[in-house]
């Protein structure tokens, strides 16, 4: 679920480990550790922060050697202590391990190992494969590695060590991401190519049930049965600008005001104004089954699932094809009904939400067409599926996803008129369109631009620990999307709903001053959204209003007005969602919270 960095090469490991650590350390982690071998095993972990590890390692001096690992865990399976951190460790063999997911017959698996004289010292799910890996080990690291996973189910991202292999070093991956970035003459392993960027240009992606066994001259792929595989080798689609901070304090403040950028990034070569269509080169070997499709399913997680019920709202209005949303946690689980002409799409920034996954592989298997919407390239996601439009909206590192839900709804825009143009939209509203959808970026910039006035109203209710956010149409997903954000990044309670089921209960909750955030930008509903705002007006609430710029009329009822240029209602959610963005990490700066590393929070969830 976490980091994974490990290193064999001809330099010192501990300080690539520690900075690799760091790197990942927007993933959101509990505790961290390290182990090295230099003639013996050496490990160190500690719970909270990479710096406490970096300070006893540090302190030790002993952490020598040029073959090491390191972790970042978010526990899954026991209490965050440092007996529970990893490394694990199998003293018998002198193993350490590290793993990022959840071995879910642990509990079996452990009893028999109990029963065979193994005494655990963690109550983790991740000791159990580490001493199974050593009471298979006779001599062989990759074979014992090997045997080891034939046994075990659920999710893995594994690296391996042992005090009497000093040359090698084993990975293996199930469900969770790794890969094996090349340098020359080192190799360093990681969860996430953030930490390989410095060091690395290629790198080998393992699949699923692969194991590559790594020494300092190369390595070697094969299956659990020990099938040697053709390694593909890739380039690494990053480079290290992309993923420092600059001038900004948080990621989560820089990817916000990324968007514009980000955005022109997403739109660039699929816009066709002059023939008035939209080009989807991912899409378009199955242009006619996603034209002719009966329903959409959209399936996601988080803000990914806002974005995604956007989604469901342009599909209907502009490409009038029937179309649902749903949790994919639930669509996996409630056997749902896939009918001849469904096309899945699973929305994810990291291309390795379980959740999401997992309802993929439920469509596939029920026969649906699937497409991902995917900000990281070659992810799992963007792999299993049968076709995908990339966000490209760059790396995102703030666990509070900002750009990435914009990229999405951009991305689903164009997927809905990707669908449209082909059914009833004329080239010239497509024309019209396009040009709307290309002026989005530069409005971003105008919001943006007055984001110190949004810090203000921000600033005036920090203190209140209640807050409500209302839209309507395609702007209730963004209410939604505000909420989270809040919730996320400042601990403050909040809930988005649609404005007119404020009255059906939750008006009930409106005291003095409550902050309601209304969505009220000019479109189909806004009489209906001006009578609801007077009903929590009349209550005391204090309104801030998203509103469109030039709306004086929106004056006499808010408290607080934020504007927003004019645009196209079925593009609205790109502008009114910024405001809501910034507001949230004002709010958690105000309130003294690490933007980047909000409490319980990973990146992306990769265990069901
Ligand atoms: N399930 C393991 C644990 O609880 C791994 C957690 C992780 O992915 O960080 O320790």
């Amino acid at each position: 679920m976490c980091g994974i960095v490990a290193y064999i090469g001809n330099r010192e490991a501990t300080p690539i480990l520690l900075e690799g650590l760091k790197r990942l350390e927007y993933r959101g982690y509990d505790s961290a550790g390290l182990a090295v071998v230099n003639g013996g095993l050496k490990v160190c972990r500690a719970v909270g922060r990479v710096s406490v590890l970096e300070e006893r390692v540090e302190g030790d001096g002993g952490f020598t050697g040029t073959l090491g690992l390191a972790h970042t865990r978010w526990a899954t399976h026991g209490s965050v202590t440092e007996a529970n951190a990893h490394p694990h460790h199998d003293e018998r063999n002198g193993i350490a391990l590290v793993h990022n997911g959840i071995i879910e017959n642990y509990a079996a698996l452990k009893t028999y190992l109990q029963e065979r004289g193994h005494v655990f010292k963690s109550e983790t799910d991740t000791e159990v494969l580490t001493r199974l890996i050593g009471e298979l080990y006779d001599g062989d690291l990759e074979s014992a590695v090997q045997a080891a996973l034939r046994e075990v189910t659920g999710a893995y991202a594994i690296a391996v060590i042992c005090e009497r292999e000093p040359d090698s070093l084993v990975v293996a991956r199930k469900g969770s991401p790794l890969i094996v970035g090349i340098g020359s003459d080192e190799y360093i392993i990681a969860s996430d190519p953030s930490a390989i960027v410095a060091h690395a240009a290629q790198a080998l992606t393992l699949e699923d049930y692969n194991v590559v066994k790594v020494t300092r001259e190369g390595f070697r792929s094969s299956t659990l049965d020990n099938i040697p595989l053709t390694p593909k080798v890739q380039q690494l689609e990053l480079d290290l600008e992309q993923i420092e901070l600059g001038s900004y304090s948080h990621y989560m403040q820089k990817e916000i005001f990324e968007q514009p950028n980000a955005l022109r990034n997403t739109l660039r070569g699929r816009l066709d104004r002059a023939e008035g269509r939209v080009v989807l080169g991912g899409v378009s070997a199955f242009a006619k089954e996603i034209v002719k499709a009966r329903r959409f399913i959209l399936t996601a997680q988080g803000t990914a699932l806002h974005s995604a019920m956007i989604g469901e709202y342009l599909l209907e209005d502009l490409a009038k094809v029937p179309t649902e949303c749903e949790y994919a946690s639930e669509f996996r689980y409630r056997n749902p009904i896939i009918e001849d002409g469904t096309v899945v799409v699973a929305v994810s920034q990291s291309g390795e939400t379980a959740d999401t996954l997992s309802a993929l592989h439920e469509a596939h298997e029920r026969g649906a067409l699937a497409l991902g919407v995917v900000n990281v390239v070659g992810s799992t996601i963007a792999r299993e599926t049968d076709a995908g439009i990339y966000l490209r909206v760059g790396p995102e590192i703030g666990v509070a996803s900002t750009k990435a839900f914009t990229g999405q709804v951009a991305v689903l825009t164009l997927l809905a008129m990707f669908v449209a143009r082909r059914r009833f939209m004329s080239p010239d509203d497509c024309a019209d369109l396009i040009r709307e959808l290309e002026a989005i970026p530069g409005k971003i910039e105008t919001i943006l631009a007055g984001a110190e006035r949004i810090r203000e109203v921000t600033e005036k209710h920090i203190e209140r620990e209640n807050w409500l956010f209302l839209g309507r149409g395609y702007n209730y997903p963004v209410a939604m999307e505000g909420a989270l954000k809040l919730k996320e990044i400042s601990y403050i309670h909040a809930e988005g709903m649609p404005a007119a089921e404020m009255k059906h209960g939750p008006i009930a909750l409106i005291n003095d001053g409550m902050p309601a955030v209304f969505l009220a930008n000019r479109g189909r509903q806004y009489d209906k959204v001006m009578s609801n705002i007077s009903e929590v007006k009349s209550r005391g609430g204090h309104i801030i209003a998203v509103a469109t710029e030039g709306d004086q009329n929106i004056r006499s009822l808010a408290d607080d007005v934020l504007y927003v240029p004019e645009c196209p209602e079925c593009l609205s959610p790109m502008l009114t969602v910024v405001p809501l963005q910034l507001m949230a990490y004002y709010a958690a700066v105000a309130r003294g919270h690490d933007v980047d590393k909000p409490r319980n929070l990973a990146k992306s969830v990769t265990v069901e």
